[in-house]
């Protein structure tokens, strides 16, 4: 089973997810007022997933079904790509026990560090279809929650900005909006790191990449994207003074 897209660290990639800690809940705790008691009552929310009432263990939009439905990726997991060991085969023994998946011990990727916020199982898939192709924006916060519980836990602190993937032009006309842009968003909200959504630059328009297999994947993004000239000289010069997290 794949993996829900999350987070890279110098580069693009996968990230992981886990389950929240108690810190994590304290602050996710969602925030249901009278007002929204009484205007369930009158307009009931539907989670534009399932199309259910939410109820209880919402997570806004998601109905608390859903939320919980969201198959957490948990350790142990390749520590360089995040995959997880129980989809390691038996013959990879010998790359587990170094603490790598048998791809990145023979093979290291450009990236250093990638985790997925959970596996690309039913509820992911149609959380981020709704999200990307029938546009419900606001599953934007959910997922992007789903990816800070992961990264409160195991981010490190030195990051300098959260630098979301760009869509084509066209593509992004097409759509109203960019996903990844929302996620990082609120994610960067979340961690208190700045979003720069100008220092990747896409230099070419690629195809979707629903119903394609990881090796085709990646060959479609392959020199799809560049460092911007302005994020590098930023950064070059030191006039970049990143925020550090709190
Ligand atoms: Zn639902
Ligand atoms: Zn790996």
């Amino acid at each position: 089973m794949s993996r829900l897209p999350s987070m890279a660290r110098a580069g693009a990639g996968r990230g992981t997810m886990i389950t929240p800690t108690e810190t994590d809940r304290a602050v996710e705790r969602p925030s249901r007022t009278w007002l929204d008691a009484a205007l369930d009552l009158v307009f009931p929310a539907i989670c534009p997933v399932c199309g259910v009432a939410l109820g209880a263990g919402r997570r806004d939009p998601l109905c608390g079904a859903c939320w919980t439905g969201l198959e957490r990726i948990t350790p142990p997991w390749c520590e360089r790509c995040g995959l997880p060991f129980l989809s390691f085969a038996p013959s990879q023994t010998s790359t587990m026990k170094a603490g790598m998946c048998q791809g990145c011990a023979t093979d290291p990727p450009a990236f250093a560090w990638a985790r997925s916020a959970a596996y690309y199982g039913d509820r992911a898939r149609d959380a981020v279809h709704a999200l990307k192709f029938r546009r419900k924006r606001a599953l934007a916060k959910p997922l992007a929650d789903l990816v800070g519980e992961q990264l409160a836990r195991w981010l490190p602190d030195d990051i300098d900005a959260l630098v979301p993937v760009p869509l084509s032009a066209i593509r992004e006309r097409e759509r109203g909006f960019n996903q990844s842009a929302l996620l990082a968003e609120r994610l960067g909200h979340r961690l208190d790191v700045p979003v720069r959504p100008r220092w990747l630059v896409r230099t070419r328009a690629t195809q979707p990449q629903t119903d394609l297999s990881a090796v085709e994947r990646r060959a479609n993004v392959r020199h799809a994207f560049r460092a911007s000239p302005g994020g590098v000289s930023c950064l070059a010069r030191g006039r970049w003074a990143p925020r550090r997290r709190r």
